[in-house]
């Protein structure tokens, strides 16, 4: 088809409209959004899509539910400073960007080589024209960081390498300056962490910084670098690591708002408990991503507002969002469960409830932690201490569900169920209906020593609908069924001998299936 001059023209007329409407805050703000791209799982939406390369990186990181990714709106300018893990650019990034309106970013900024900082980007950079890729110019052996690298090259962004002391101008009054680039003071070239690059922006008289994963020897180099670091705003270096953010640092940087981008039960135990008590010595309000969703400081050059996706939980007692405190007994106590100090948790959670009393999840945690020193009592009084504040934890359904397997089999039935409806799709939903298909099976086959055969039918078939591999539940059916239902009785009886064709079962099933032969 041959293009009219119109149409050409018609397309550099939007083209360039794109190309302004680029950032879509008003001027005389600035909109800096930390995206909750730490979460487990794929994020839900686009996120499902991702193929399954992207999926067994992810897997491979993702339990680890850490990552970040930050996206700067000036009047004039939209910046992303890392893309999250594998998934989450296509699952959480994009899709912000597009409710934002951004159309185009001017610069993609990776701070380091690491999963949870480069992951998503390869498919932001494929959805979306960018101007600049900046990095700190270090190489990564993994194949992934090499498609990315290709990703770049194809995508028409500029290269571009900066080193500590190079500046950004953002436009509409903001600026930034690389604060500290790869290749500090006794730092070696694979400390992919502490070759963070690490980013100030001010804007009027707030500033934002940008710590990426720089450790505690990078926070040196940066602080002999002299380097103004004040800032209102910080993102915390490392997911709250206690590698980062050492007291020289913090005093330097003076935050009144830290953020933390972290995953809910993620398996390194961040944020730390000593980190959390450091920037708490400084009178400064910390957000989580793992509590407060994705977090969005909004400057207009003076002061500063927060607006967070969720609410956090509230106390049952005072109905205010639990204190503090509480988190860092929590954060505490989920390092000392880390390391199986079952014990030394359990202490840090009855602090916590000293804290707030009634909050469940300290309940459930405690009651897992007494479960697991052999103190069933206690720990069933914890669980269902939990389960009021909420019916859904977790925790407390399957492991009281385990518990009460000996010794309320009605309860601990409800427990499983109650799991079931909560978390269906979860790691351990295969025990919880194994379980619960049990319980229904040893129900269905009292009721059918009691006479009441309708009523065990109905039991039995529940249990293999829970636990389709239950041989017993198969059997008992294949006793219940005759003389309704022959068909139906043969085809149960073979199903107990197919899943256990020499089990506990096989002599009595083998010998039902004879009886149902010589009726036919
Ligand atoms: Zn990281």
């Amino acid at each position: 088809m041959k293009r009219s001059p119109f149409v050409l023209f018609l397309a550099c007329c939007l083209l360039s409209l794109a190309a302004v409407c680029e950032a879509v805050v008003p001027p005389g703000q600035v909109r800096v959004t930390f995206l909750d791209v730490a979460r487990k799982g794929d994020g839900g939406g686009a996120g499902a899509q991702a193929d399954d390369y992207l999926r067994s990186l992810e897997r491979r990181w993702g339990r680890g539910g850490i990552g970040d990714a930050i996206v700067v709106e000036t009047p004039e300018r939209c910046v992303l400073i890392d893309g999250g893990l594998w998934t989450k650019g296509r699952a959480v990034v994009l899709p912000y960007l597009k409710r934002r309106g951004v159309a185009r970013l001017d610069a993609v900024i990776l701070t380091h080589q690491h999963g949870d900082h480069y992951g998503g980007l390869a498919e932001i950079l494929e959805a979306l024209p960018a101007g600049e890729f900046i990095t700190n110019g270090l190489a990564h052996p993994a194949k992934a960081y090499r498609k990315l690298l290709e990703t770049v090259q194809s995508s028409g962004a500029r290269f571009r390498v900066v080193r500590g002391g190079e500046t950004f101008d953002w436009g509409g009054g903001a600026s930034a300056t690389v604060v500290q680039g790869a290749g500090a003071r006794g730092v070696s070239p694979d400390d992919y962490n502490n070759n963070s690059l690490v980013i100030r922006m001010t804007f009027g008289k707030t500033a934002f910084l940008f710590a990426g994963d720089c450790e505690d020897k990078e926070e040196k180099a940066i602080l002999a670098s002299r380097r103004d670091l004040r800032s209102q705003v910080l993102k915390v270096g490392h997911h709250g690591s206690s590698s980062s953010s050492t007291y020289p640092f913090l005093r330097a940087v003076r935050p009144e708002i830290a953020v933390v981008s972290v995953g809910e039960g993620n398996r390194f135990g961040l944020p730390h408990r000593e980190v959390l008590d450091r920037i708490a010595s400084f009178n400064c309000t910390v957000y989580r991503t793992d509590l407060d969703g994705s977090v969005t400081v909004v400057s207009d050059g003076t002061r500063l507002s927060v607006e967070t996706e969720r609410a956090r939980p509230v106390s049952a007692v005072t109905g205010k969002p639990l204190k503090e405190e509480y988190y860092r007994f929590e954060s505490e106590a989920k390092g000392l469960l880390r390391r199986k100090d079952y014990a030394g948790a359990a202490a840090r959670y009855r602090k916590a409830l000293l804290v707030e009393p009634g909050a469940a999840s300290a309940h459930s945690a405690l009651g897992y932690c007494l479960k697991k020193q052999g103190r069933e009592t206690e720990a069933i009084k914890e669980f269902s201490a939990a389960l009021p504040g909420d019916p859904c934890d977790s925790y407390a359904n399957l492991h009281l569900g385990l518990i009460l397997m000996r010794r309320d089999r009605t309860r601990a039935l409800g427990c499983f169920e109650k799991y079931l409806d909560c978390h269906a799709d979860t790691h351990w939903a295969g025990l919880a209906r194994e379980k619960a298909g049990f319980l229904r099976a040893r129900k269905g086959s009292e009721l059918r020593k009691e006479g009441r055969e309708e009523e065990a039918i109905q039991e039995l078939e529940k249990a293999v609908a829970l636990a389709p591999g239950n041989a017993f539940a198969h059997l008992q059916l294949g006793l219940l069924y005759p003389p309704r239902d022959l068909e139906k009785a043969r085809r149960a009886i073979a199903r107990c001998l197919e899943i256990e064709p020499e089990g506990r079962y096989a002599a009595e099933a083998r010998r039902v299936a004879a009886e149902l032969e010589a009726d036919r």
